[in-house]
């Protein structure tokens, strides 16, 4: 679980973004509960056998596979997102995990999870996801 924050101990902008966190966890979260049960739904009526019809089937099935390729991609969000929330209670929120310089306001407010600034994290995209210079 992720250790509580004691709001009064942050800074303004690492409140707003703490806020932005947990409105993004929230979201996430009910995202995941709708996509769990429409993927639930889809399973119990496969093995009800209501589904007789080929073209039904098949279509189910990909609907049903897309739906858990999106809970396997939020439960991604959601472990950046907890990281950044221990990042904000430790005081190390707001760095780049590469250079340590800090991550700008700009690119935090598009993406408050952020782990690189936009210099390493460019550097990441070039090298197929690593950074040569720090790894
Ligand atoms: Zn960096």
């Amino acid at each position: 679980m992720t250790a509580s924050i004691d709001r009064s101990k942050l800074s303004k902008e690492d409140l707003y973004h703490y806020d932005m966190l947990l409105s993004a966890r929230d979201a996430v979260h009910k995202r995941m509960e709708y996509h769990a049960s429409d993927a639930l739904d889809a399973e119990n009526l496969e093995k009800r056998g209501v589904n007789t019809h080929m073209a039904d089937v098949s279509g189910d099935n990909s609907r049903h596979e897309m739906d858990l390729r999106l809970l396997t991609e939020d439960g991604d969000v959601i472990q950046l997102i907890e990281d950044a929330i221990d990042r904000l209670a430790n005081g190390e929120y707001g760095r780049c995990c590469d250079c340590g310089e800090k991550i700008s306001k700009g690119r935090l407010d598009a993406r408050p999870y952020a782990l690189y600034c936009i210099k390493c994290k460019s550097i990441r995209e070039q090298n197929g996801g690593i950074n040569p210079k720090f790894h």
